[in-house]
């Protein structure tokens, strides 16, 4: 048709909160000024409620991948024996990451598709004694894949190793007892569901993380953790901040505890179930049917299909932006995301475009179908309510 709104529709970035979004115009702000400094510190304090965690939390100005980095290269030593769980390509991420930072990584690993369970990282933590590191990714965003966080924190809340947890996209999407659970180290990203664009990382880091930046000796100058640390306690930052996304992130955490982070994660939650039953009724498969996240669904192309064709159709028939597979998963899914600022008018119009692109590929579809589904799981958890 005529006019398409582009809808960025993928798992980070995401969607922006218009407030947070017209709040960065205010961007003209020194960042060694009183100003700035409240700002700062209700930021982090704001942040900190949000994680729900008694754990420091620090601010980078990075990408998540820079929070990754700061948490390798400010907590180990060189030749460290560490587990490494990887069921996709964030979790390569953490076995080049680890790799290139010399520490000697035992690899987890799962098939595309599928979580390693926690039995498996205990049998390999019993196998490997002095590990000093455990490493994983709470939300699988390139698989759609979730990983019990809980379990393998407790298991690894036993041992003298620290659990650093990828939690960019599982902030937000599931439940994260950060405390209850010994996730030592979990890492954040401003670009997924904190509704804002990309740009900043967030780290929460436990009194046993912080031990071992006591004796951690690999290099590092920007990243510098215990230097953050000191200056977050005066209200500033190390370097130079991007002060318009700290702008934006003090706007859309006001709106992220004005409904409550357990919300926030009930709204993805539903989102993701809304999705796969929607893509089961309209006869696709999931790609990862057994242990699926909430940040992402990731949905396979149908028999003979590139998946491309699909991501191609929504951007130019609706301006929808999806995501294809990544690396080899390439051609063969395609992602839905629901973490932050998703709400079901959003999925409704997702799905009945699905069905549209479908049917116009070839595909016998009766409309509605995947709609219906999607409007069942809205009934079933809001319709008495109206929240
Ligand atoms: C988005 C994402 C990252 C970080 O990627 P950046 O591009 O550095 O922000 C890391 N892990 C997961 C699971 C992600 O979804």
């Amino acid at each position: 048709m005529y006019i398409r709104k582009t809808r960025l529709l993928t798992p980070g970035p995401t969607p922006l909160y218009p407030p947070a979004l017209h709040a960065m115009m205010g961007s003209d702000i020194h960042h060694r000024t009183e100003d700035f400094r409240n700002l700062y510190r209700a930021a982090l304090a704001d942040l900190k409620a949000v994680m729900g965690t008694s754990n420091d939390v620090l601010i980078m100005v990075c990408s998540g991948t820079g929070a990754m980095e700061s948490a390798v290269s400010n907590l180990f030593s060189s030749g460290d024996k560490v587990i490494v769980i990887s069921a996709g390509k964030f979790g390569e991420r953490w076995v080049e990451m680890t790799k290139a930072f010399g520490l000697d990584a035992i690899v987890l690993k799962a098939e595309y598709g599928s979580a390693v369970s926690p039995a498996e990282l205990e049998a390999a933590l019993a196998a490997n004694p002095g590990v000093r590191g455990v490493f994983v990714q709470a939300s699988e965003t390139s698989t759609g894949v979730q990983h019990d966080v809980e379990a393998m924190g407790k298991a690894v809340a036993k041992t003298d190793a620290i659990f650093v947890v990828d939690a960019i996209t599982g902030l937000g999407t599931m439940p994260l007892d950060i405390d209850g659970w010994g996730l030592d180290v979990v890492v954040g990203g401003s670009q997924k569901a904190f509704m804002i664009p990309p740009g900043l990382g967030f780290l929460s880091i436990s009194p046993k993380a912080w031990a071992f930046a006591e004796r951690a000796n690999l290099p590092h100058y920007y990243f510098d953790l215990k230097k953050e640390k000191k200056n977050a306690a005066g209200g500033e930052s190390s370097w130079t901040p991007n002060t318009s996304l700290l702008i934006a992130l003090h706007a859309a955490l006001q709106y992220i505890k004005s409904i409550g982070m357990d919300k926030l994660v009930r709204n993805a939650q539903l989102l993701a179930r809304a999705t796969r039953e929607a893509a089961t009724a309209l006869g696709l498969e999931l790609f990862a049917p057994a242990s699926p996240c909430s940040s992402v669904t990731a949905i396979k192309a149908p028999a003979g299909w590139d998946s491309g064709v699909i991501v191609k159709e929504f951007r130019n028939r609706f301006g929808a932006i999806i995501a294809n597979g990544q690396g080899s998963m390439k051609g063969k899914i395609f992602r839905i995301a629901h973490l932050g600022y998703f709400d079901f008018a959003d999925l409704f119009g997702v799905i009945a475009e699905l069905e549209l692109i479908l049917a116009a590929n070839g595909l016998p579809v009766t409309y509605g179908t995947g709609v219906a589904a999607v409007q069942r799981v809205y009934a079933e958890a809001a319709l008495q309510t109206g929240k």
